[in-house]
């Protein structure tokens, strides 16, 4: 493992690591994508039997997918509303979230360490709405490891492309840091999470542990893809490089 060097005692962080949350940081289990089942059957009062991929989607992109496979006409009319219903399924269901997902390898010992070390400033970036996502990362207790005030979501913006900006955004206004896009890495399990990378010039690690395998994952020639981020010390000195 490289040696690092520790910075100087008070300098600002000279990396921002946006961390997608389905299939980087846990796997939230069925009840989070049976939600959005529910959403869609409540609002539009017919069974949607019709499933669509997730991976790396925005909560709104996935809505938008759901009512087209179920031939829901003017499908544009009803997002707003399941989007809303969406978070009241899910506004309780962090015991359940808790008791049948998992936090992924490594994420338990890496988010304190990046958390402990002043190089890092790190939140989410991801297609959950903002609340969804405190939801499923306050149920295994990540929440505090990370800055959520200052990440990017599917309620800022239902093309992920858009997210990094928004994200650079907020830090800068809301922590009053300025990071190029050189300093910045989004951490996900998808194409799509290297798409939103790449629109903005930010780095990309991604991780086989969603839906894709590391094999699959190297084709897309993210800057680094790795099995799983279980080599804590390594991903460190990864992401500070
Ligand atoms: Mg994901």
């Amino acid at each position: 493992m490289p040696e690092t060097v520790r910075p100087t005692a008070g300098a600002p962080p000279s990396r921002l690591v946006l961390w997608d949350v389905d299939g980087t940081l846990l796997r939230a289990g069925e009840v989070a994508s049976a939600a959005f089942t529910r959403a869609v059957e409540a609002i539009v009062g017919r069974p949607v039997r019709h499933r669509v991929r997730m991976s790396g989607k925005t909560d709104p992109q996935i809505v938008g997918e759901l009512l087209a496979e179920a031939g829901v006409p003017d499908p544009k009319r009803h997002v707003t509303a399941i989007l809303a219903r969406l978070q009241v399924e899910l506004r309780g269901a962090g015991p359940v979230i808790a008791a049948r997902g998992e936090v992924l390898p490594g994420i338990r010992e890496l988010l304190p360490t990046l958390h402990a070390d002043p190089r890092f400033l790190q939140t989410l970036l991801t297609g959950n709405l903002a609340p969804n996502a405190r939801v499923k990362v306050g149920a295994f207790g990540l929440d505090r490891w990370l800055d959520l005030e200052v990440g990017a979501y599917g309620s800022d913006d239902a093309d992920r492309r858009n997210l990094v900006p928004v994200a650079l955004e907020r830090v800068a206004r809301r922590r009053g840091r300025r990071f190029e896009p050189g300093a910045v890495w989004v951490i996900g399990d998808s194409d799509n999470d290297l798409a939103c990378a790449r629109a903005a010039g930010a780095r990309c690690l991604l991780v086989g542990t969603g839906r894709a395998t590391r094999e699959e994952l190297l084709p897309l020639g993210a800057d680094a893809t790795l099995a799983d981020l279980s080599d804590v010390a390594g991903v460190v000195a990864l992401l500070a490089g």
